[in-house]
């Protein structure tokens, strides 16, 4: 419900969301236009683009790691490297000449043009709707993975013509070709078998090193799912590993890349190192949720006797390497897989939280934002600790309130049914606010210090004009002008005009984030489309403060661009 991959306010991947929407006027390039595209204009704000994406090194505790752990980490890296070739052929084959040429060119801006086309896997802006940063042409919203000219209406009749072949050509994890006048499917492990074989090869040598049983059991069976395309026995053995420090998902998985049908699967890879010590952190909160939920400011009618429980576990990693997909313009900093429902059904997902991502992304942007919005001294009290229990309470609190409801005319229903297109926002909104509620439960008990809520609370501010800048439109930037317009309107938030700068009162901060979540969770339950419109339309707006607000912000880096160091 929460962090579908590209969705994630946790992770300024919402952003991600303007994939695909090519430009008016703009056709499709063919591989005809590589040539003129080379020598054709360039967009002159490169710096600028550039400059939203803050170099950064992705560190992580090798300390901890074993003889064994390093060796293992190094070959699971190795086996990753070639995602990367795969990924460029599946979104724009052409950007690979352009990077040849770029790379070549003595032109000192072309060293500019270079970084930002392997940043977007492409000459195209992934931030501002695929805008071409290099040439005029749009991107094919088939991407590499259909023949350019084949519209959606061909590819449906097709079907309709071929209910044979609708499997294979319907597949995640098959390439469309032209061939005699018609419509072929070649799957991927076909289609990219030369950089396959390596990576398997790679998988298998590090499920030799490791001495940790289903860490060997997933890796060999991952080699075997990529060379015969079928990935159900590994993608189980993914959930079942056990006691693995280093591990690694490679794979095609999400399907974002493919603007023209939504169903291709593009292949990333992550490679971490499973932070036990944080997990254990995690854990411990969900020893309070039926306190949590009992504690809730609402009537009874508006929280479940029984706390159903998150869906997934909440796994905290450290990552290590990435490529492919994962690595195309904002950077992931949580992902739920597998995507095959079959999985899902019988072994359930996994939650991942890539906590030194998020880190990068808290200094890179979240630091420079609160020093520049929050009243003077504020930002020292700005800080990781606080900002990743934020997140890791916004991820707990989805599951208070009610789900199932009963509408006054006696239908049941659910609230994400009821609420239709408005749930994303209420939801989100409803995560935050209850979230932070709850901080309060947890200091009585005290599972985190009384002294710290200053921190606690100032961090959440500052945090409240980063997920704004996703905007009215995405669930997240909805939701958080919610809370930023009641908690303002409440006197909760203040506004220093001399300073143009804002701060928390903590006089009355508490009790408005109470009434707030009372809100939330009424608007929930009563599970009325027409309330929720009217409680949206009020306050899930941008009004002059938040927009000038964001204007402050506009050079402020949107996101990381990572390097790993790979010290192994
Ligand atoms: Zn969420």
């Amino acid at each position: 419900m929460s962090i579908s991959k590209r969705i994630i306010g946790i992770g300024a991947a919402a952003l991600g969301l303007v994939l695909f929407s090519a430009l008016p006027g703009c056709k499709p390039a063919g591989k005809k236009d590589a040539q003129a595209m080379r020598a054709a204009a360039k967009l002159p704000d490169i710096k600028a683009r550039l400059a939203k994406f803050a170099p950064t090194e992705l560190m992580y505790d090798a300390g901890r790691l074993s003889a064994e752990d390093r060796q293992v980490l190094q070959k699971l890296v190795e086996a990753a490297r070639p995602i990367d070739d795969i990924f460029w052929r599946q979104s724009y084959p052409e950007g690979l000449t352009l990077k040849a040429d770029l790379e070549r060119s003595t032109a000192p801006e072309d060293k500019d043009y270079l970084q930002f086309l392997m940043i977007n896997f492409g000459p195209f802006d992934r931030q501002d709707g695929n805008r071409p940063f290099i040439g005029a042409d749009a991107k094919p919203a088939g991407a590499g993975f259909y023949p350019r000219d084949l519209t959606r209406a061909e590819f449906e009749a097709f079907i309709k013509e071929h209910p044979g072949s609708k499997e294979s050509v319907e597949s995640p994890y098959t390439i469309i070709r032209r061939e005699n006048g018609g419509l072929k499917a070649v799957p991927y492990n076909v289609e990219y078998k030369e950089f396959l074989e390596p990576i398997a090869r790679a998988l298998r040598e590090a499920a030799a090193m490791t001495s940790n049983p289903s860490l060997k059991t997933y890796l060999s069976h991952r080699a075997d799912g990529l060379l015969s395309n079928d990935y159900y026995q590994s993608d189980c053995d993914w959930i079942d590993l056990k006691d693995n420090l280093t591990e690694i998902v490679i794979g095609p998985f999400e399907v974002y890349e493919d603007g023209l049908n939504g169903i291709k699967a593009s292949y990333e890879s992550f490679v971490y190192v499973n932070d036990q010590e944080s997990m254990k952190k995690v854990k411990g909160y969900l020893a309070y949720l039926d306190e949590m939920q009992r504690s809730l400011p609402v009537d009874k009618k508006y929280k479940a006797a029984v706390v159903t429980g998150l869906d997934s576990p909440l796994n905290v990693v450290s990552e290590v390497f990435t490529a492919g997909d994962t690595k195309a313009g904002v950077q992931t900093s949580a992902f739920v897989l597998p995507n095959d429902e079959r999985v899902r059904e019988k072994k359930g997902t996994k939650k991942v939280f890539l906590k030194n991502v998020m880190e990068a992304k808290f200094n890179k942007s979240l630091i420079p934002i609160s020093q520049r919005v929050l009243a003077a001294g504020e930002t020292k009290f700005v800080t990781f600790d606080a900002y990743f229990n934020e997140i890791i309470l916004h991820e707990i609190s989805h599951v208070f309130g009610v789900n199932y409801i009963t509408l006054p005319d006696g239908t049941k229903t659910t609230v994400n049914k009821a609420l239709k297109d408005l749930n994303p926002a209420i939801e989100e909104g409803k995560a935050d606010i209850v979230g932070l509620y709850n901080v309060r439960l947890l200091m009585n008990k005290g599972w985190i210090a009384k002294d710290r809520k200053r921190e606690i609370y100032s961090t959440y501010l500052a945090g409240l004009f980063r997920a704004m800048r996703f905007g009215v439109k995405e669930a997240h930037g909805r939701g958080t002008l919610v809370q930023f317009n009641f908690l303002k309107e409440e006197g909760a938030i203040l506004y220093d005009r001399a300073s143009d700068t804002f701060k928390v009162d903590m006089s009355k901060f508490e009790d408005a984030v109470r009434d707030l979540a009372s809100q939330f969770l009424i608007v929930e339950g009563d599970g009325s489309y027409e309330k929720a419109a009217q409680f949206l339309d009020r306050y899930g707006v941008l009004d002059a403060f938040a927009e000038n607000a964001l204007k402050k912000l506009a050079d402020i880096p949107v996101d990381i661009a990572p390097i790993f160091p790979l010290k192994f």
